[in-house]
This record gives structure tokens, sequence and C-alpha cells, in this order.
């Protein structure tokens, strides 16, 4: 019988292989019919320390034993408490506000109600947003109206809402970058959003954080907020806890989601400075913030984040961030047949086969298949290889990753894949 789920980002058309996972475990997925995974992406970009990591899970279980979901409006509990005075510990000290919600992309839906919120309740509505090209903020209407725009979103477009789109900093051409936001910040905008340092979903692109400076100093300047998305790049991704340390800079709005539980189950954040608060802050009640999902502050999940928070304090969880950086670099130069090799702290990314950077090319899909009979979870953007491994992985497993994509390379050049 055929199963009736629905898989996302999946045509079902194409039947091909479903891997039912059994158990995880560090950097494994284990199947039914008994083959162990090497989960070379951390499970679309979640999991930090590994799988199943033995004090979330035994946090989430206990947990579960004393409280399920309560009302967050007007009610607390202590594992969000905990959790939101520990984030303001860990993240810089402007941000002095947590709202939770459960996933990126309503992360970034609030980020951007808070934005034109923060300008209604000053008296002076600004509705336009600033976004860079090839740029992903999730799959809901708001998250993707701040997206590039391509096959993922065409039948949804006449909905999706209009942005000022401004070039991406390509190496030697960030000026034309700049040029286009200080133009458009003097159109008063209500805001910039950004994936700092590491574009994910537009192809794992990679610009500078003397850039990324220059951009939040430019939204600065004109008074325009300035949004860090670090679904993806925070906790560690990068190199730092976030990307934006790197530049030096303090966003007005953070949003983190992914790694936040270490990947185990879903919770989200974005974390506000106090002016933004404020400006919602009165007697008045048509100026509080209107947005709540019904499992905000799920106290599971918030012990879950709490347990992450604690693994990043008690273990040296950047010295293991290094030590796979390095251990990356080593093996990413040793790669033949292929193009643009990049890397970022623990992401590295290259295209294989002709130049082409269209996400339905052929190419995917002979890709995907290729590493998952090779027991790998590799999951290519059109012909952009990236790997973004739990920071846990062995020697072995990443030398299997490699010996992979050196085949896969070595199998396009040679025109085996067609
Ligand atoms: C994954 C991602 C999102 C969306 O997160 P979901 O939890 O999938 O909704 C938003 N922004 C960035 C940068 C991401 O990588």
């Amino acid at each position: 019988m055929t199963s009736p789920v629905w898989h996302p980002f999946t045509q079902h058309g194409l039947n091909e292989p479903i891997p039912r996972i059994v158990r995880t475990e560090g950097a494994a997925l284990h199947t039914d019919d008994g083959r162990r995974i090497i989960d070379a992406i951390s499970s679309w970009w979640v999991t930090t320390h590994g799988h199943s990591h033995p004090r979330i899970m035994a946090a989430i279980a206990d947990q579960a034993s004393r409280m399920d979901q309560i009302i967050f409006a007007g009610w607390t509990h202590e594992p969000a408490e905990t959790l939101a005075r520990e984030l303001t510990r860990i993240m810089p000290p402007e941000l002095t506000r947590v709202f939770f919600s459960d996933s990126g992309s309503t992360a970034v839906e609030v980020a951007l109600k808070m934005a034109l919120g923060y300008w209604a309740n000053r008296g002076e509505p600004r509705h336009r947003i600033l976004v860079l090209e090839h740029s992903y903020h999730g799959d809901t209407i708001g998250a993707m109206s701040v997206g590039a725009r391509g096959v993922f979103n065409r039948a949804y477009s006449p909905l999706l809402f209009d942005v000022g789109t401004l070039p991406f900093p390509v190496q030697g051409a960030e000026q034309a970058m700049l040029d286009a936001l200080e133009a458009a910040c003097r159109e008063h905008p209500a805001a910039l959003i950004v994936e700092p340092l590491l574009l994910g979903a537009g192809g794992m692109l990679i610009y500078s954080p003397e850039t990324l400076a220059q951009m939040a100093a430019i939204c600065a300047r004109h008074g325009v907020l300035f949004i860090a998305d670090e679904v993806m790049t925070g906790w560690g991704r990068t190199g730092t806890l976030l990307a934006c340390e790197q530049a030096g800079v303090v966003p007005d709005i953070l949003c983190l989601s992914k790694g936040l539980t270490g990947g185990a189950i879903p919770l989200a954040v974005t974390m506000a400075r106090e002016p933004i608060f404020e400006a919602h802050r009165s007697t008045d009640r048509s100026t509080m913030f209107f947005h709540s999902s019904s499992y905000t502050a799920n106290p599971i999940a918030c012990a879950a984040a709490v347990a992450n928070l604690e693994i990043w304090r008690d273990e040296p969880v950047l010295d293991r961030i290094a030590d796979l950086t390095e251990r990356q670099s080593t093996r990413l130069p040793a790669l033949t047949n292929i193009r643009n090799a990049r890397q970022i702290g623990t992401v590295t990314a290259m295209e294989l086969g002709a130049p082409s950077s269209a996400y339905l090319s052929d190419l995917g899909p002979k890709l995907l298949a290729f590493f998952r009979e090779r027991n790998l979870l590799l999951r290519p953007l059109g012909n952009t290889v990236y790997v973004m491994p739990p920071y846990c992985i062995g020697d072995d497993d990443l030398d299997a990753i490699y010996s992979a994509i050196a085949d896969a390379a070595a199998s396009c050049a040679s025109g085996s894949f067609g």
C-alpha cells in the first residue's frame, strides 16, 4: 500500500525511494533495513552537536514528565523564563527581548511584523523591506516575499509583496550593492533583512564580514532597522556563535531557530533591541504586538534549548567547530573536477558539472541518487554540492563524504552522469 504521507520538496511522481529512519545517533541515521547513513547536511541544517545528544534528549524526557503546552499569552513557565534569561546572557547584550515562535519562517514573520509595528507605533508608518538577491528566509508567504523569486514560489508570486532587492555582493563588486543600499535607504524603508555572511538555500554563497559591517553601518546611519536572519548561520555554523560577530555587528532584530534546540525539536526566537519592544509597550492595548502561535514557547522545546545552552556553556563547542573547520579545509583542496570551492566555518560548497546554476538542473537528482547509494545524506542545490555536518562527525565519515564527492565530480567530468 502506498503511504498517505505528502513529503516536503519531494516530487512524488518520480517515485524515488524514501528511506525509513528508525534511530539517529551522532552523525548517523540508521534505516529500518540496517543501513548507516552519514548525515552530511545535518538533516537540513538543524543538527549542531550531533543527533540525539544525550543531554538534550534527557531534558526533553524530564520536562515531558511534568508539563505539556500551556497558553503563553499572559502566562509563563520556568523553561521559557530560564531560556530567555540564558539567551540574553549568551547573545549580544543589546538584544534585550526574546519573542518565542516555532520555526525559522515564523521567526522571520515575527521580525518583519516587529519592524512594521515599530514604525507604525512611532506614528511614521513604513512598509518597504530591503533584501539581498538570492536570499532565502522561509516558505510562508511573508518569508517567501523577502526571499528570491523562482520555481519555488512561481505559483504564489501574485500574492507575494513587493520588496527592494539589492544585488548580491559578489567578491570585487561589493560597492555596487552598497551604493544600491545607500540609495534605497534614502527612500525610508522599514528594514533590511539579511542572512549574514552565508546565503544558504540561494546556493551557499559567501560574502565578507567587511561588507556585512558596511551594510549594517549604512542602515544605522539612515535609521533603517537591520534584521539578521541567523536561522541557519547561528549556533556556530560559520565558526562563531553568530555570523554577525565576525563583522562586529549587532542587529536590531535577530532570528534564531534550527540549532536553537541542537536540532532536536522545533523552536524559534526573535530577539529585539529595547526600542523595538518599547515602541509596542504602552497602556494602549491597540499597540501591543499582535502575534502568537498556539504552541508559543512550548515547555518541552524550551527545556531542549536550555540543555543546548548548557552544552554551549559546559562543553568546548567552539573548539569542536574550529577542529571541524580545519579538518574540512584539508580535504576540500584535494578535490578536482569541481568549480568555486569555498568554505566558511563548518560549511564547504562547490559546483559540479557544466556551469549552470538552475536548481532543477538534471544533475541534482542524479547526484542525490548517487550519494544515497553510497549511504550518504547529501542533498545538492542544483549542481551545488555542499557539506554541513554535525560538529561531532569523525574523520572516517568525513573521508567517506569527500571521496564520494570526488567520485561524483569525476563522473560529471567524464560525462558518465549524462
Ligand atoms: C531554514 C531557514 C529558514 C526557515 O526555517 P524553517 O524552520 O524551515 O521555517 C529561514 N531562514 C533561513 C536563513 C533558513 O536557512
